[in-house]
């Protein structure tokens, strides 16, 4: 027997919808890329979007065709993601900091049929048109008096576009399971792979986003998304603030800790999310100018490890509390966050630390288990490490055109990550499968071995890597960014170690350099690095 409940589809259009009605007065802000602020409300917001949506339509984009954007956080990038999907096409939204044979490789996969840009992207975009096989139109996101010189056949403007048309125009309705956004793995190996986002596992995954053990959000709060909405939807935050009616402030192209700071400040920011980088940058800035926030309470972190060391100063130094979360772009991209139970209130802060390091325990809809080389479940004790498998509404079946054969085992996504689960439910990653050190047979942790690292008060950052050893296989050695005027020798940083990990997990040596590789999402690109110390000879080795 069917319940007797309406049949309403699960669509991205009607979170803008529901912030116009009930939020329509809360503010959306943007540091634009012209220069100066933008501001508006929700209710202009999704009247400029179904405007969008009308101009996609007079020029031919329709159900299903994918609609690109090389675009920063910002009002406009904001109103296509509801324009597009909302209007049955799917958003495609491609990574500016990937190679540009990268993105002419994605984008010819995809077969995108429009690509949207900032301003600041038109050099790109001249460079890569002649690559493009499907493009029918370029769009410039400014106004007339900003279009790019460039030559970019065909090129349109947004803002005549949303000006030509009215907004009179309903939202459709179709099956809820229809793709509504494309994202691409950065492929540290093989090719990029393509990552369909449903409309009605969007909106599942931005509820439980919005949960209080997740995001918490609400329509109290001031959220400044730093991860971009280039990057697995901003981690879902363009979907989970309209939900719940929060103000949204995009910050652009300027990731730097004093632009970052400025608009914390001056916007009475109360929550962000991004990358470890960015607040490493952002940490630098105001310990320097000897800054506090006054408003800002909360950040999640993650997309890899947040070292335990930033988490305590951003809680000491800086009273707010730290969200270590974990996830991956095939998850939509959220699994797990690092929050406390009820039953830690009373613990002390050693052990506090301890679980906040850690990545966490499943949002509701998301399962996992750990498995070891035969498949064959380890026990959650907290020190049995294996295989990572997930399962969930919002985890991919497939990867877009079916590249790479079915990713599936026996039902449960393999996410690649070398995890312990504990008896509490908290997950730690140990490593990446492929980043893990291998030595005498056995397993060294490069993410702890970082996070020792940068616990050191000279170090501001530090990869951990495998060099091949005649012996042992490989070992691990550190390298190391110093803090501007830090001052560490390598023997220090090597006696730093000592007693923090077992004897044959210390490194064999340490390398200091200017600056570590990161790849296009802002992680330690340890790929490069291992090539760069691929022929790296170990005295340990003579
Ligand atoms: P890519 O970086 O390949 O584009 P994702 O952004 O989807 O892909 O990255 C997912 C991966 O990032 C995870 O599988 C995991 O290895 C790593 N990661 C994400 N969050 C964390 C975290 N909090 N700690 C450690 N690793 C993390």
């Amino acid at each position: 027997m069917h319940g007797l409940m309406m049949d309403m589809p699960l669509l991205v259009s009607s979170l803008i919808r529901h912030a116009d009605r009930w939020h329509g007065d809360t503010e959306i802000v943007s540091k634009t890329v012209e220069g100066g602020m933008h501001r508006y409300a929700y209710s202009e917001a999704h009247k400029r979007a179904r405007r969008l949506a009308k101009a996609l339509g007079a020029l031919g984009a329709g159900m299903h065709d994918r609609v690109a954007t090389l675009a920063w956080n910002g009002y406009r990038h904001f109103e296509i993601y509801y324009a597009v999907a909302g209007s049955g096409a799917v958003i495609h939204t491609i990574n500016p900091r990937l190679f540009p044979e990268q993105i002419a490789y994605i984008a010819n996969h995809a077969e995108d049929k429009f690509v949207f840009f900032d301003i600041t992207f038109a050099p790109l975009i001249e460079k890569l048109v002649p690559q493009l096989k499907t493009v029918k139109g370029y769009v410039a996101m400014t106004g007339r008096a900003h279009m790019p010189k460039e030559k970019i056949p065909g090129l349109l403007c947004y803002e005549e576009l949303v000006e030509a048309q009215d907004d009179d125009y309903e939202w459709p309705s179709f099956d809820d399971r229809t793709g509504a956004c494309l994202c691409y793995t950065s492929g540290t190996t093989g090719n990029p792979r393509g990552v369909l986002l449903q409309h009605r596992t969007t909106i599942i995954h931005a509820y439980a986003a919005s949960l209080p053990d997740v995001f918490c959000l609400s329509a109290r709060e001031v959220v400044l998304p730093v991860v971009p909405m280039f990057h697995v939807n901003a981690w879902a935050l363009p979907y989970c603030c309209p939900l719940a009616g929060a103000k949204m402030v995009l910050p652009g192209q300027h990731l730097d800790g004093e632009s970052l700071y400025q608009l914390f400040e001056s916007e009475e920011v109360t929550l962000s999310a991004g990358v470890p980088t960015v607040w490493l940058g952002l940490l630098n800035y105001m310990k320097q100018e000897k800054l506090r926030f006054s408003t800002l309470k909360r950040v999640v972190i993650g997309g890899s490890a947040c070292p335990p060391a930033m988490i305590r100063i951003l809680q000491e130094d800086y009273g707010l509390e730290v969200r270590h979360a974990w996830g991956m772009t095939e998850m939509s991209p959220l699994g797990t966050f690092a929050v406390l139970k009820a039953k830690h209130a009373k613990i002390d802060k050693e052990a506090r630390y301890a679980i906040q390091a850690k990545q966490g325990f499943p949002i509701f809809g998301v399962d996992m288990k750990i498995v070891d080389q035969d498949g064959s479940e380890l026990p959650r004790d907290g020190k049995a490490f294996g295989d990572l498998m997930v399962r969930g509404p919002w985890i991919i079946s497939g990867y877009f055109k079916g590249e790479g054969g079915d990713p599936l085992r026996d039902g449960w996504f393999p996410t690649g990550d070398v995890v312990t689960i504990d008896p509490e439910g908290y997950m730690q990653i140990t490593d990446r499968s492929k980043d893990v050190i291998k030595s005498g047979g056995e397993w060294i942790s490069s993410i702890e071995l970082e996070n020792i690292a940068v616990a050191h008060p000279a170090i501001a950052e530090a990869a951990a890597i495998g060099v091949r050893h005649p012996q042992w296989d490989e070992r691990p050695i550190i390298v190391a960014v110093k803090k501007p005027g830090g001052k560490v020798s390598k023997e220090e940083l090597l006696r730093f170690f000592e007693g923090k990990v077992a004897k044959w997990w210390m490194p064999d040596d340490v390398v200091f350099v200017a600056e570590l590789p990161h790849t296009a999402t802002g992680k330690l690109s340890k790929l490069s690095l291992r090539q760069q110390f691929k022929d790296y000879k170990l005295s340990s080795a003579a």
